[in-house]
């Protein structure tokens, strides 16, 4: 379980980017307020971000990937919300548990405290003490940042939501006034008659201005950009000046929003209002690295198959982005074809057939396990280049288990208690373990790896070290079996199987960890770019061909 942060330094000299949403969820606001991360930090600031999110459960752990989409995993071990991943792959950081802050972990936290005694004698109550504790998490995540985004989750006027707008209000009477930006995110949609309408966030920043919060900065998530008529509206009756007032049009790739945000000046006017301008990399000067990367033409495409349970393209987030990464770092342009291993119907099957590669992701329960196995057999009797993800790789080993070394009924003793052969065990420090939430063997761990194996070839290194989430592993007792019959383990941490292999496949590889968590644009994990890279080759492209 990540430590939480105690006490901070209250003289701290750095700016605060709020960040709320008007109108509807799903607007994008965790994008824009990352691209203008991503923008600041080209400029040259240490910048870093807090996701809050007002729901009770103390972190995103035990939440329903259909619900929520992908629980992201931080480098501490902190489950978190998918949002973090965007910051830290726009922002190119790692952050901790600390910058996820919870109503269930501020609540838990101030109710310790008073069985603790620390109030001894008031009365506990959401204004002062759940406020306080509120900003207390702001200010330390913040601590040793020049800026730190804060991006509230929901939507202004949700009930969750109150202690946070009236900690930030508090926060801005607290702090110096050109310390702190609000920036209000709301929906700007078309009429019939093809006009742009302003009364959804009229509405929105009067409900903002009901608990004493005045945007300073508007963002128009629209179709296309505002017109120059919708951003005058706009400032008239929120009350901020028109260059005040940006667009976030739809974009094909969210790499290209920090692009569309430069564009219509949003970084400058943040910098300008923050009194960040004069330290600023003068803007000639400034990294052009990310523009170049995501805007390179591809000189090929490919397709593969994401063999999965939960049919919501979020709860694989970061998958599809690492792989769009590797495809950055290949000149490639990689469409994922969706094929439900729960039901691998003709239709399915056919588009898994098709694909020139396959990726089984990681997921829980049993759910959908026969087809990934099915996937596992059809990519290694195929030579299907494959990559094998946490319940992906235990997948293989149970595949290879059965069909190659013949144990019968082989499986993982999460999906089948009473399996003659548990080739997937619980592992042993989970067995006195009974909460869900926090429990697993989750966050940065080392690996070893063995020269000469593919896996050397592919990190360029003895050793790599990924992000964890998991409770079942290899179990030892079948280790000597199924590396006599040819699987290969070629990555380990002490008595634990982290990566596979297949010696005689074109790109048979798994992974115990989840390698997805540190790719990043410019720097993609080494198991995709190295998937994409056999793709390539197989279909006769020569990757350092295409790359020069
Ligand atoms: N359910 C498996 C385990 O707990 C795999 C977890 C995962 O894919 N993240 O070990």
């Amino acid at each position: 379980m990540p430590t939480e942060l105690t006490d901070y330094d209250p003289t701290l000299g750095n700016k605060f980017i709020f960040v709320t949403g008007g109108v509807m969820s799903g607007l994008g606001k965790g994008i824009t307020a990352a691209s203008t991360g991503r923008l600041l930090a080209n400029a040259g600031f240490d910048v870093t971000a807090v996701k809050i999110d007002p729901y009770l459960n103390v972190d995103a752990g035990t939440m329903n990937p259909y619900q929520h989409g992908e629980v992201y995993v931080l480098k501490d071990g902190g489950e978190v919300d998918l949002d973090l991943g965007n910051y830290e792959r726009f922002l190119d950081v790692d952050m901790t548990f600390d910058h996820n802050v919870t109503t269930g972990k501020t609540y838990r936290h101030v109710i310790e405290k008073e069985r603790a005694g620390d109030y001894l004698g008031k009365t506990v109550q959401i204004i002062p003490h759940v406020t306080d504790d509120i900003k207390r998490r702001i200010r330390e995540a913040a601590e040793g940042h020049d800026v730190c985004i804060i991006e509230v989750g929901g939507t202004v006027g949700d009930i969750e939501g109150m202690p946070y707008l009236e900690a930030l209000r508090q926060f801005a009477h607290e702090e110096e006034d050109g310390d702190i930006l609000f920036t209000h995110v709301t929906l700007v949609p078309y009429s019939k008659n093809g006009e742009q309408k302003t009364k959804p966030t009229q509405h929105s920043v009067k409900e903002l201005r009901s608990i004493g919060l005045q945007p300073d900065v508007l963002v128009g998530r629209c179709e296309d950009k505002l017109d120059p008529e919708t951003k005058e509206k706009i400032a008239l009756f929120c009350d901020v000046p028109t260059e005040a007032v940006f667009s976030n049009p739809d974009v094909e790739d969210i790499y290209h929003v920090p692009l569309m945000v430069e564009e219509e000046g949003l970084d400058e006017y943040v910098m300008q209002e923050l009194g960040l301008q004069e330290r600023a990399i003068p803007a000639a000067d400034r990294a052009n690295e990310w523009r170049e990367i995501v805007t390179q033409e591809a000189t090929d495409e490919v397709d593969v198959a994401l063999v999965g349970k939960y049919g919501l393209e979020d709860a694989y987030m970061s998958i599809h982005e690492s792989l769009k990464h590797a495809g950055f770092e290949t000149n490639t342009e990689v469409n994922v074809l969706w094929v439900d291993a729960d039901e691998m119907d003709a239709a399915h099957a056919e588009r898994m057939e098709r694909a020139d590669g396959i990726i089984v992701p990681g997921g829980f329960g049993a759910r959908g396990t026969q087809g990934k196995i099915d996937a596992v057999q059809y990519a290694r009797e195929n030579d299907v280049p494959f990559l094998g993800l946490c319940l992906g790789f235990q997948m293989a080993v149970v595949e290879f288990a059965r069909n190659v070394c013949g144990f019968e009924g082989a499986h993982s003793a999460e999906m089948e208690a009473d399996t003659p052969h548990p080739v997937i065990d619980i592992l042993p420090e989970q067995y006195e373990v009974e909460d869900m939430g926090g429990t697993m063997r989750l966050g940065a761990h080392e690996t070893d790896i063995e020269p000469g194996t593919l896996a050397h070839e592919v990190y360029g290194d003895d050793s790599c070290t990924e992000r964890h989430r998991h409770r079942y592993e290899v179990n030892p007792e079948y280790i000597d079996d199924l590396e006599s019959a040819g699987l290969k383990f070629s990555g380990r941490a002490g008595n634990r199987m982290e990566i596979l292999e297949l010696p005689d496949h074109p790109y048979f590889f798994g992974t115990q960890f989840h390698p997805e968590f540190r790719s990043r644009p410019g720097r993609a994990s080494p198991p995709f770019v190295e998937l994409i890279e056999t793709i390539l080759e197989s279909t006769g492209e020569d990757p350092e061909e295409v790359a020069a």
